[in-house]
């Protein structure tokens, strides 16, 4: 194999979780505050009433107390303010810059209003250098081919994905989600591509239906790489083994920020990629006060844009909940690592336990091939209160006898209790009946 440097970016991705890295986000986080205060409406009137101006910002305590939190609530207000007009948005979001918009994409808004994600061309150079740290990292060079698979209806990972890919100057192949798994599988043996972005639910998916279309298995199309994003499955251990078994690939997690996670054969979280392009926070959800980035620390992740224009707000939060790790990863790589627990409109209680859908979803797949891996959590009245037992849907594995899942209930219910405080009442029903995913996938069922 070539003799490759280590990183993409060999200046700034050394400097990662480094004092010297603090100065350059400093000074970046000045100028970026202080153009917004001046250029984007929405900002300044924001700003204003924090009482936070440019020159009460002198130090990164006058930031972390001044500057108020974007909640995705907040946001909603603002939009419906603009009367939910997309174009008014921008226009405050962004003043004058709004008129040198090259690409828009937005948040899925399958929990109200999308947020956009609005991309002139600084902005597009910021996505395309994560891109390239990202695809450099999972061993993905310029001149490889890549099958894009993630949806490329406004999904900041789908088309502006791939005119970040083509500035990189790999080639990208950009089949899409929606165009199905028939078409994704038989492209991809067209095209033999290197590398192949999806969620991973879809990945499952494919691996699934690949004998059927392909009349072979999903590994004959000898892709090495498989990047993930858009849900939490990449992260899950059993997930990912699942995943990179069946395709005999390495698979790489990226999203939620600018994160990719690394080869270590154990998962370690994902590798933040870009301090100096945007600032990760953690704060405490309720109080917004800040949670210190220290090994081991929890909190929901805010973001404030350093590079580009306004990518990503400033202060913005779109309620991930984050664990981070300080510590030097034993990959060797350099920048913090994070792990997604869940978001704050997934959170559930029961019994005053908090618990996200991505931990269910981690010990339903420890007892694949038993159970598919596939299941449902069913709420009958609005979330985050659960009265107990929370119900569970969950398909038993292909070639179980209905006599066992007696057993296999007590066994999964003791497995929840044991690693997350619940215990679930469980409803069994036949292998590949529930929906399956391409795009990003729904764990929640409602009956309300
Ligand atoms: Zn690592």
């Amino acid at each position: 194999m070539e003799d490759r440097r280590p990183y993409w970016n060999m200046e700034m991705e050394t400097k990662l979780n480094t004092p010297g890295m603090k100065e350059v986000q400093w000074e970046r986080l000045r100028k970026k505050f202080g153009d917004l205060y001046e250029t984007a409406p929405f900002w300044k009137s924001r700003f204003d009433r924090a009482g936070a101006t440019p020159d009460s910002i002198k130090t990164w305590e006058d930031y972390a107390k001044r500057v108020p939190i974007l909640t995705k609530d907040q946001f909603r207000e603002f939009a419906a303010g603009c009367e939910f007009d997309m174009v008014k948005i921008l226009d405050g979001w962004m003043g004058e810059a709004a008129k040198g918009l090259v690409c828009v994409a937005s948040t899925s808004g399958t929990t109200g209003e999308p947020t956009p994600y609005p991309l002139d061309k600084a902005d597009l150079a910021l996505w395309t250098e994560y891109t390239a740290r990202l695809l450099w990292r999972s061993g993905v060079f310029p001149g490889d081919r890549i099958m894009q698979a993630f949806g490329l209806s406004m999904f900041l990972a789908g088309v502006p994905i791939c005119m970040c890919i083509a500035d990189y100057g790999a080639c990208t192949i950009p089949v899409g989600a929606e165009a199905g798994t028939e078409r994704v599988l038989s492209y991809s043996r067209l095209f033999k591509p290197k590398a192949m972005m999806c969620t991973p639910s879809f990945a499952e998916y494919m691996s699934e239906k690949a004998e059927e279309i392909l009349g072979a298995g999903v590994d004959s199309l000898n892709i090495e790489t498989i990047i993930c994003g858009g849900e939490p499955g990449a992260g899950i251990p059993e997930v990912r083994n699942k995943i990179e078994n069946a395709f005999n690939a390495k698979l790489f997690d990226m999203g939620a920020g600018l994160g990719c996670s690394c080869d270590y054969p154990e998962y370690q979280g994902m590798h933040w990629l870009g301090d100096d392009l945007v600032l990760m926070e953690l704060v405490n959800q309720d109080t917004h006060e800040p949670v210190p980035l220290e090994d081991g620390a929890t909190g929901m992740a805010v973001f404030s844009t350093l590079a580009g224009t306004n990518l990503l707000g400033f202060r913005q939060t779109l309620g991930d909940i984050m664990e981070v790790f300080t510590s030097p990863c034993p990959c060797g790589q350099t920048g913090f690592r994070y792990k997604v627990i869940g978001r704050t409109d997934d959170m559930l209680k029961i019994k005053g336990v908090m618990i996200y859908p991505p931990a269910i979803e981690g010990v339903v797949n420890r007892f694949v091939p038993r159970v598919t891996g596939e299941f449902r959590i069913v709420l009958d009245e609005p979330p985050p209160r659960v009265v107990p037992p929370l119900k569970l849907k969950v398909e038993y594995g292909e070639g179980i006898e209905e006599g066992a899942l007696e057993a296999l209930t007590d066994e999964i219910t003791e497995e929840m209790h044991r690693s997350i405080k619940i215990r679930p009442k469980i409803t069994w029903i036949p292998p590949k009946t529930l929906e399956r995913f391409v795009k990003k996938k729904k764990l929640i069922e409602k009956t309300y």
